[in-house]
């Protein structure tokens, strides 16, 4: 048996990033830059307003009050998207709203609240003048030109991954293409006589393919393009023509048919098409793993990984060996999923050396991570996958984990579940 660390290793070794494509910003979600973007102008622009209120010059404020405020003569109003055609001297001001452009000679923006403008309507004092109630320094409520991005600035690096404050900045640049790595094309085939697709009446003896969702689900949302590829049944024949459907994927993933049963001829068929590993992996659950590559007619060579058919055991793996895969591809440079420290609340008993991943819930109590076993952990109990927000991982040498010991849980789904 090999460590999961090795069978990863191996892995990864032989998938590489994937090319570059061109996008429409938005399309690009989720990818990794392939370029470094430089900016071609300050962001913001110009120099503009950050409140609505008056433009004016610090000086002509100094020492304004609520009881002594300093009037100043009302030359003009500027709005968001216009260009000042009006210049503030001493004494005067000009009426300006958030994100329009700063008039020459302003250097202070004093918000309507720190005026008299409310009263000065209610009453017959006139508006062609405004009265200042406070002194505000130099620079205040004023956004400066190149404040959050200078020209030439190199403000993205190729390797970022292009979430969506990444494409908000891209879009600030006028950027409305971009280079990324593309995203893989994963082929999912299931396998096994007993497995029906569900668009079928259910047959005596047989079961219906959830692997293939839930695999191709997963690829998706680990940002591969799943390429569902059917059932095949377990024999050499029709299995070899169904793996013929993957040689335009990047990986091929399949499931089912790589442990030691008499009808398992996924390795038969690889050790014949192509160049296959076949490893038993010190984990609980997915033993069984088989890794190989088949040829293509131009010669590279597909990765395919065989997983095994137990889905919670074909979900697991995925995690644990297509996922860091896939990310790799798709030019990612890390891939760990977060993971914290809980406190387990039930006994886990570990007796053949093997690394578990035992479906938890966690749940945060009194500032404090607990972390309970979804019910019974046989890896044909799917739906205890779907009560799971975490898997916590007991290592290979320690044979008994008693409720109270703190284990490492590496979470699933994150953005839901780690509060
Ligand atoms: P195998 O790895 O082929 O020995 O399959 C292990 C178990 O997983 C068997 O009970 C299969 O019926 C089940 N299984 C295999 N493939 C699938 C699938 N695509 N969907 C649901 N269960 C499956
Ligand atoms: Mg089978």
């Amino acid at each position: 048996m090999i460590s999961v660390e090795e069978a990863l290793g191996k892995i990864l070794d032989f998938v590489g990033v994937l090319e570059e494509e061109e996008k429409p910003l938005l399309d690009g979600l989720g990818q990794v830059l392939a370029e470094d973007v430089y900016a071609p102008f300050d962001v913001p622009p110009q120099d503009n307003s950050a409140m609505d209120g008056y433009a004016v010059q610090a000086g002509s404020i100094e020492g304004a009050s609520y009881e002594a405020p300093k009037i100043l003569r009302v030359v003009g109003e500027i709005g968001a998207g216009s260009v000042p055609k009006v210049k503030v001297e001493p004494g005067t001001s000009v009426r300006i709203m958030t994100g329009a452009s700063l008039p020459q000679g302003a250097d202070v923006v004093v918000p309507f609240e720190a005026t008299d403008e409310v009263d000065r309507k209610r009453t017959s004092l006139s508006e062609a003048e405004i009265g200042i109630r406070s002194s505000l320094p130099g620079g205040s409520n004023i956004r400066r030109s190149g404040e959050d991005i200078a020209k030439g600035e190199l403000v993205m690096k190729r390797g970022s991954v292009l979430r969506p404050a990444e494409l908000g900045v891209l879009a600030s640049l006028g950027k409305g293409v971009v280079s990324v790595i593309r995203r893989p094309v994963v082929g999912i085939l299931a396998t096994g006589d007993e497995v029906l697709d569900i668009s079928q009446p259910l047959l005596p003896g047989r079961i219906y393919n959830s692997n293939t969702y839930s695999l191709a689900a997963q690829v998706l949302g680990y940002g591969g393009i799943p390429k569902p590829l059917g059932v095949a049944p377990d024999e050499v024949g029709q299995l070899s023509k169904a793996l013929c459907l993957a040689l335009d994927c990047d990986m091929l993933i399949t499931s089912g048919g790589v442990s030691l049963g008499d009808y398992d001829v996924v390795k038969q068929v690889l050790a014949a098409e192509g160049d296959i590993s076949f490893w038993t992996v010190r984990m609980k659950p997915g033993k069984p793993l088989a890794f190989g590559t088949f040829k293509r007619d131009n010669g590279k060579k597909v990765p395919h990984l065989g997983l095994p058919g137990n889905p919670v055991s074909s979900m697991i793996t995925f995690e644990v060996f297509a996922r860091p895969a896939i990310a790799k591809m798709m030019g990612k440079r890390s891939w760990a999923k977060p993971s914290i420290m809980a406190i387990l609340e039930d006994s886990i008993e570990n007796n053949d050396g093997r690394r578990v991943f035992a479906r938890v819930v966690v749940r945060k109590r009194e500032g404090k991570h607990f972390a309970s076993l979804t019910g019974p952990q046989g890896s044909g109990v799917l739906t205890s996958m779907t009560k799971a927000n975490g898997l916590a991982i007991i290592p290979e040498t320690t044979e008994e984990v008693k409720p109270g010991t703190i284990v490492e849980v590496m979470m699933l789904d994150c953005e839901d579940n780690c509060d």
